[in-house]
């Protein structure tokens, strides 16, 4: 089984689209890891909602998404590896008895087979863009839990960045225009630790990006994933329209 799944067409276009958290699959030989379905079915095992809103923008813009298709759980495709939050032992409240005192061999077999696999497709991708000549602005779809530790959270999505804010800003306003509640840099702030998609992918190589987080009660419907489907398929494109005709980007 390959660890990621890619959805959706490259017609040229500028946004490659990712999503680290989007799968729920657990290797075979891995079990359940101790876990049970009703638990990994929570916030702690995959990102809710983003895996239909993630493969609905790629045919709607269109773009190709780079999905990971193993649980958060096994290994979090958005830590470097080896970060102590890569492979949790323990995650809001839930243990994770298949977790505990792994040796190095069982947590690199991990990487090799999930981790590494998902981020060479990504490099590959954003390779043969630039080989061509093709401009490439990387979206990171995730979606948060609406609460965390018994505080409700009031965003309705978020914007995450940290070296390069000029897009992030942009889609910002473009979303809060619409009359939504929109974090900055909130529920959580893009960081060289607590993230690795992002800078790794497009802050080393200078690429403009967007880390996007939606709460996961506005997506878990069909109905709610077409809404935002529709959604950032009328503002991403609106957004990199301001930031090339700002900052003088080829569009
Ligand atoms: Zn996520």
């Amino acid at each position: 089984m390959e660890s990621f799944c890619v959805y959706g067409r490259d017609e040229g276009g500028p946004f490659l689209l990712v999503s680290d958290h989007a799968g729920q699959a657990i290797p075979d030989t891995l079990g359940d890891l101790g876990v049970s379905a009703e638990e990994r079915a929570r916030h702690i095992g995959w990102d809710i909602g983003i895996d239909g809103v993630g493969q609905g923008l790629a045919e709607a813009l269109p773009a190709l998404l780079i999905e990971q298709v193993f649980s958060r759980l096994v290994i979090d495709c958005n830590r470097a590896p080896g970060h102590p939050t890569s492979i949790v032992r323990e995650s809001d409240g839930t243990a994770v008895p298949g977790n505990q005192s792994l040796c190095a061999q069982q947590s690199s077999w991990r990487e090799q087979a999930i981790l590494h696999p998902y981020h060479e497709r990504i490099r590959a991708e954003l390779d043969a863009r630039q080989a061509r000549g093709q401009v490439t602005c990387l979206i990171a779809l995730h979606s948060f839990t609406p609460v965390m530790r018994g505080y409700v959270r009031p965003w309705q999505a978020g914007i995450l960045h940290n070296r390069d804010s000029r897009l992030a800003h942009i889609m910002l306003d473009l979303l809060r225009g619409e009359g939504l509640c929109v974090g900055d840099n909130e529920p959580y702030a893009l960081t060289d630790t607590s993230d690795y998609t992002v800078p790794e992918h497009a802050e080393r190589r200078g690429l403009p990006y967007i880390e996007i987080e939606i709460r996961q009660d506005l997506i878990t419907s069909v109905a709610g994933q077409e809404e935002w489907v529709a959604r950032l398929a009328r503002l991403l494109p609106a957004a990199w329209r301001i930031f090339c005709e700002t900052y003088g980007e080829r569009s």
